[in-house]
């Protein structure tokens, strides 16, 4: 299972990105994949001898601004890395996606890996970029500074923390590793109404963010250096550690089992020691 990149992971590709292609030249552009392009109009080739202004984040979104007035968005969905290698692509690379070649040899490639194509990039003009539906639909991002979180979440009604949180409309940036991580840290239950939090738990839901969303970005600062590896090493303490003992108090941590995820707990600072129900172990209990 891909581990797919949220804020942090983002975030750190985004900086060490602005740093090394801060002024740089474009020299020529394509996108081999054949679903990535989203836009036609500007064409690709419309940034080609400009100089790359930035690279920014947004929610788990990646903006790259380029002199004049023109931006590329990228959305690496689950199994896309943008990353800058020293050398080009060999053509016959099926990962590749979109090819930005950067005068003096080097190129910003964005991959994918595994069969489905789901990654995507847009051109667009620069002052259309908070506009396009893909951000515009964002909620804000949950750091460096969340939300009010109690005003925000209560309009969620009786939907569970783990799926507001990870609610992109919501707030952004957070996907399946980092809510487990974030609803451990602030001692509350997966479970829990949205609109029944107190000021309380809210401040501790919001302060919960910040340490384990910087936490993570503070360590990528230390360990992650370009080229950025395929896999980041994610400092987390329970998601996907089902079975192992938690880290605070020693309890087992359970889990509980999705189509597709895995949703991890301690249940003695969580759930005030009540296991959830395995949807997986009771349907095969049937
Ligand atoms: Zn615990």
């Amino acid at each position: 299972m891909k581990r797919v990149p949220e804020l942090p992971e983002v975030e750190i590709t985004a900086r060490l990105l602005d740093e090394a292609l801060r002024g740089a030249l474009v020299e020529s552009a394509m996108a081999p994949g054949i679903n990535a392009l989203k836009t036609f109009d500007p064409p690709l080739t419309a940034i080609e001898g400009a100089a790359i202004a930035g690279v920014r984040r947004r929610g788990k979104h990646l903006v790259v601004d380029l002199a004049g007035d023109l931006a590329l968005l990228v959305h690496l969905m689950s199994a896309g890395r943008l990353q800058l290698y020293d050398k080009r692509a060999s053509m016959r690379d099926r990962t590749s996606r979109l090819l930005v070649r950067i005068a003096g040899g080097r190129e910003l490639r964005l991959r994918e890996f595994g069969t489905k194509q789901r990654a995507w990039v847009k051109v667009l003009r620069a002052d259309a970029v908070e506009d396009d539906d893909a951000l515009a639909s964002l909620g804000p991002d949950a750091w460096p500074d969340p939300p009010p979180l109690r005003e925000l979440l209560a309009a969620q009604g009786a939907r569970p923390l783990h799926a507001v949180l990870r609610d992109q409309h919501v707030v952004a940036g957070i996907g399946r590793s980092w809510v487990d991580e974030i609803l451990w840290t602030a001692c509350l239950s997966p479970f829990k109404r949205a609109d029944d939090l107190s000021d309380e738990e809210a401040d501790r839901l919001a302060a919960a963010m910040v340490e384990r969303l910087g936490g993570a970005l503070e360590h990528y600062e230390k360990v992650v250096a370009l080229p950025i590896p395929d896999k980041l090493p994610l400092p987390l303490q329970v998601h996907r550690r089902a079975g192992e003992a938690c880290p605070r108090c020693g309890a087992t941590i359970e889990a509980v089992h999705y189509e597709s995820y895995v949703m991890c707990y301690c249940p003695v600072d969580q759930t005030g020691g009540k296991v959830l129900k395995d949807r997986r172990l009771s349907r095969l209990l049937k």
